[in-house]
């Protein structure tokens, strides 16, 4: 048998895994189905202007991000990080956007949180810790922090991050770090502070709270992964894909674009694919341990790129703006990429991703075009003042219909039948982010270190 590892997609998970094995003087073997790598990550450039289908950035909030980046920079990735100046964050409150306030003096000032919830904060070190493992993190936070942060802080960041309902998503799971805080220092002021004087090795202070792209987009960072990889380690194109475990390892088999079918056998095989998606693939796992990990919701998301060629150079000063579900507008958010990073619209013009739809919205995924486009322009003409003469010169509908798991309480059950079916079928990891978290630096961190050394040293 071949001492190989099968990881299957190619998508950020997946090159990091390969990748990783690569630099380990493995070999491993990268099966896709479509004809492309990069999964969500996709960059497009016309016009002057160079735009994302999918993530946009992501948080240099792991060693292993920062670590990556500089091992693809032979393979032509350069780390771009977000301008300072476009650091600030906008809320959308009655009708127009506010700074969400960084230092004592902006939080005092602010008008996006009560005068109530401001003084119960002085509070919040000496309030008692939950008792609910699976307390959602609205209730968290308005058990800790009040109504008016729930509402204008962190339902618009769960938007932001998730596409998610922050009353359905349970803290432990989808934030925590946040849920740590609490449980392991009794409360966030404390916990932070904690934090913050903890001693940091040099390889910690690699993770930053820095924005990241690439030069060029963010496919430019898959583009290189691939090129570590080696293209002859990665097969596109690969249909109908299914495992089968066997006394001599794992066997997989597939139908190649020209209609071959091909079988391989391996050592062991990495699974980087969305819940749904796995049963077709593991067809001999019994509907029982499968039903906890494939009932996993997804959010939705159509992202709308909107480019105009002149705006006389007047761009925002922030990396975007998110809107509060009680506000009850019509889109999530809206990044501007122009603003974070250079060359991104022509010099003097200015470039929007528009994100809509997300859990609490799944029907805007069968708006047709014309209405999503109709919209889109709407809102941001009212949203951002932009004059309703001044027509887009790109516009661009991106439809994701499994765009970000939600980790619900039904989460645990999912690790556990996750844990379940490793601990069965030896050599048989299930990675991606149906579990460890579902940004790009989450995706990076588990594609470094999901493969144990016992594994890898095959
Ligand atoms: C619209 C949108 C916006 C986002 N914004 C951000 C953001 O701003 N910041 C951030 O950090 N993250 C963001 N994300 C999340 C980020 O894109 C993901 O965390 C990351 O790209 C997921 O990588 P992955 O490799 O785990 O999965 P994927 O990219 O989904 O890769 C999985 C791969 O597996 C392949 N595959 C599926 N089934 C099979 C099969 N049966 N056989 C073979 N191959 C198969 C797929 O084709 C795909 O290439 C966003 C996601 C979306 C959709």
């Amino acid at each position: 048998m071949r001492q190989t590892t099968i990881i299957i997609g190619a998508g950020l998970t997946g090159l990091t895994a390969a990748h990783t094995l690569r630099k380990q003087g493995k070999e491993v073997l990268v099966v896709e189905k479509e004809n492309r790598i990069g999964g969500q990550i996709r960059t497009f450039e016309e016009q002057g202007f160079v735009y994302e289908s999918g993530p946009n950035t992501g948080m240099v909030a792991y060693p292993e991000v920062a670590e990556l980046f500089t091992d693809l920079a032979a393979y032509g990735c350069k780390l771009l990080t977000a301008r300072e100046e476009a650091k600030q964050r906008w809320i959308w409150k009655g009708e127009r956007f506010h700074a969400l306030p960084i230092g004592l003096k902006a939080s005092v000032q602010t008008t996006l949180f009560s005068w109530h919830d401001k003084l119960r904060i002085l509070a919040e070190p000496f309030r008692e810790v939950g008792t609910d493992a699976d307390e959602s993190v609205a209730q968290l936070v308005r058990r800790r922090l009040g109504d008016s942060f729930e509402r204008y802080a962190v339902d618009p960041f769960i938007s932001g991050v998730y596409a998610g309902d922050p009353e359905r998503l349970v803290t432990r799971y989808a934030l925590p770090k946040l849920y740590n805080l609490e449980h392991t220092y009794g409360s966030f002021v404390r916990g932070a502070i904690a934090k913050m004087r903890q001693p940091k090795t040099p390889r910690d202070l690699l993770a930053t709270k820095k924005v990241f792209s690439a030069e060029g987009g963010i496919q430019r960072l898959v583009d290189a992964l691939g090129r570590s990889v080696g293209e002859t380690n990665i097969v596109l194109g690969a249909s109908n894909l299914h495992l089968q475990p066997s006394d001599q390892g794992w066997k997989a088999e597939y139908t190649q674009a020209d209609g071959t079918v091909c079988s391989i056998l391996a050592q062991q095989v990495v699974t980087t694919i969305g819940a749904y998606a796995l049963p077709q693939l593991l067809p001999f796992v019994p509907q029982t341990l499968m039903e906890p990990i494939t009932c996993l919701r997804y959010a939705p998301i159509v992202q709308v790129s909107v480019g105009f060629a002149d705006v006389q150079g007047q761009r925002n000063e922030a990396f975007g703006g998110l809107v509060p579900s009680c506000e009850n507008r019509h889109i999530l958010g809206v990044l501007f990429p122009a603003s974070c990073f250079e060359g991104r619209a022509p010099k003097q013009g200015d470039l929007f991703s528009v994100f809509v739809g997300g859990i609490k919205h799944p029907e805007v995924l069968d708006m047709n075009d014309a209405e999503l486009t109709q919209m889109v322009l709407a809102e941001l003409r009212h949203m951002l003042r932009l004059p309703a003469d001044v027509q887009p010169s790109l516009l661009k509908i991106f439809r994701h219909r499994h765009a970000i798991p939600q980790y619900e309480v039904s989460s645990g059950a999912r690790f556990k039948a996750i844990d379940a079916l490793q601990s069965q079928y030896r050599g048989l990891i299930v990675a991606g982010n149906l579990r460890n978290g579902i940004g790009m630096a989450d995706r990076i961190k588990q594609g470094a270190t999901i493969i144990p050394q016992e594994l890898a040293d095959i």
